[in-house]
């Protein structure tokens, strides 16, 4: 999403023209060394015919200046983490140390190739080795695999060893997964990819997992649950320990979504609460900018019994030298990624834990949730609606509800959000969970100090009053960012846009 405020400056530069309509014939904008001659040939000899380029590529003439330009200002039309906060629920988007940018871009890292032999890469595989046992005592686990991508495929190495486990033990027809309705959406699908059948498991009053509905569905076919603590509405769930029992007694395995771990950072251990396979994802809680699609990282963390079931290879370390192994694993559930996940997501997760600590850790949990109920305690009743248990503090993030402004006044969340775009400031995660109506899911998280707290707080609230005073305002907005409304719908049906610039268009569709 596009969304900075404009300024004088921005709306000048914005008006610029498209690259390739500043081409001009015969200017560049670099001098590399000319090849001429035999050198010419002898290069071009060394492409096969049938792969060569026909006609010049239809690239626009530049100046570096004009090229530099252009993507500085079209980094300046977007809105980062690095220019405000950016309270998006569950996503957690907090700030990132640039320290550990330092380590991630350093070019004996980025310059390895993944087939490089082990020997040229011991300092890598030590950070990776490393790093997987500090996983294992955050989460309390035997064994970590650093090679899943995203929490999502974090979540399928999960399911794929559940089932994995079950052909083992020959109780093929454990074929169901519980999954709570507040979960996110990658759980359902991810246990549903593995090709288990997904049972959606009720919310109670209190906004956590109905204990009784558990009961009542848990049979021979149960292959196991996949909770999220705290839960998505920021509640932890206080009957965790008496699920994990039930589902257990029933043959089945608790898996925690742990892709949000910012509530419980040094403090509590999943697997002691009684899961046996748990991810995390490092991109959320260990700081690595992320969204825009990627890339992530979600280390998948098992418990002793189900060691032998973790992707191949793991990294080992034989007191001398670090390499990958796979020998003494042929139960497990195969390659799950090409080469070994995405190493630089890994180092700056490294970094982080050993810039913080234990103690640091335990304090950024602490922050998470003393800024979440902060924020929460100075948000008007009259616009927004706390839904479950008000009298219960959250956990890192809140859910409120703006379902008092639609019911009075016709204003929706997403009027709410477009309407903070034009404070600059990021909207919140909103219509998720799905269990609420008009839900506006905010995590400020432990990165922002009072100030922006309260910044933020005010403008929710100014806003909220426009909208019981005069909401059309609300609707005309946002008006300061580069795009306005965008009909959502139609920009994500790819036949109804076309992203391509017009003489490419033109170009492409008479050659066919
Ligand atoms: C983000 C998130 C996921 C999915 O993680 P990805 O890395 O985006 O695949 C799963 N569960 C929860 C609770 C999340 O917030």
């Amino acid at each position: 999403m596009i969304m900075t405020t404009r300024n004088h400056y921005q709306q000048a530069i914005w008006n610029e023209p498209l690259l390739i309509e500043q081409s001009q014939k015969g200017r560049l904008g670099h001098s590399l060394p000319r090849i001429e001659g035999t050198e010419e040939k002898k290069a071009l000899n060394c492409i096969p015919e049938l792969m060569k380029r026909e006609n010049d590529l239809d690239l626009p003439s530049l100046s570096e200046p004009q090229v530099v330009r252009h993507f500085t200002r079209l980094s300046q039309m977007n809105f980062a983490v690095d220019l405000g906060m950016y309270p998006l629920g569950s996503c957690t988007m907090k700030y990132n140390p640039k320290i550990a940018e330092c380590l991630a871009i350093n070019p004996k890292i980025t310059r390895s190739h993944p087939n490089q032999s082990p020997e040229t890469v011991q300092g890598i595989l030590k950070i990776l080795y490393e790093l997987s046992k500090m996983l294992e005592e955050i989460s309390g686990a035997k064994r970590v695999s650093l090679a899943p991508a995203a929490g999502a495929q974090g979540e399928f190495v999960g399911a794929l060893i559940m089932q994995k486990r079950n052909q083992e033990r020959e109780e093929n027809d454990r074929n169901e997964m519980l999954v709570p309705d507040s979960a996110h959406g990658t759980n359902p699908a991810s246990a549903a990819n593995a090709g288990f059948n997904v049972v959606k498991i009720p919310s109670d009053t209190e906004g956590l997992v109905d204990v009784k509905a558990v009961e009542n569905i848990v049979s021979k076919h149960t292959a196991g649950m996949m909770l999220t603590v705290p839960n998505t509405y920021g509640l932890f769930e206080k009957n965790v320990e008496q699920i994990a029992g039930i589902i257990h007694d029933a043959g089945g395995l608790m898996y925690y979504d742990g892709a949000n771990m910012n509530a419980l950072l040094g403090r509590v251990r999943p697997c002691d609460l009684g899961f046996d396979i748990v991810h995390l994802n490092l991109h959320k809680t260990f700081s690595t900018p992320h969204g825009g699609g990627g890339p992530g990282a979600g280390p998948v963390a098992v418990v002793k019994e189900l060691e032998e079931f973790l992707p191949i290879p793991l990294i080992e370390h034989d007191g001398e030298r670090y390499f990958f192994d796979e020998s003494n694993m042929p139960k497990s559930i195969g390659k799950i990624k090409d080469f070994y996940g995405n190493i630089g997501v890994l180092f700056r997760a490294y970094v982080y834990i050993m810039m913080l600590g234990e103690e640091g850790l335990r304090q950024v949990s602490g922050q998470a949730v003393l800024a979440a109920n902060y924020l929460l305690q100075k948000l008007s009743k009259k616009s927004y609606d706390l839904p479950y248990n008000q009298g219960l503090p959250r956990k890192h993030e809140f859910v409120v509800s703006a379902k008092p402004l639609r019911d009075k006044v016709g204003t929706r969340a997403t009027d709410l959000a477009k309407s903070l775009l034009d404070d600059g400031l990021h909207a919140p995660t909103i219509y998720f969970p799905l269990t609420i109506q008009e839900a506006m899911m905010i995590e400020p998280t432990e990165t922002e100090a009072v100030e922006n707290l309260n910044t933020y707080a005010g403008a929710l609230n100014r806003i909220g009053e426009i909208a019981l005073s005069n909401p059309n305002e609300l609707r005309a907005r946002p008006k300061f960012t580069t795009v306005g409304r965008l009909n959502e719908v139609q920009a994500s049906h790819p036949r109804s846009i076309s992203l391509n610039w017009r003489k490419i268009r033109i170009a492409s569709t008479s050659n066919t």
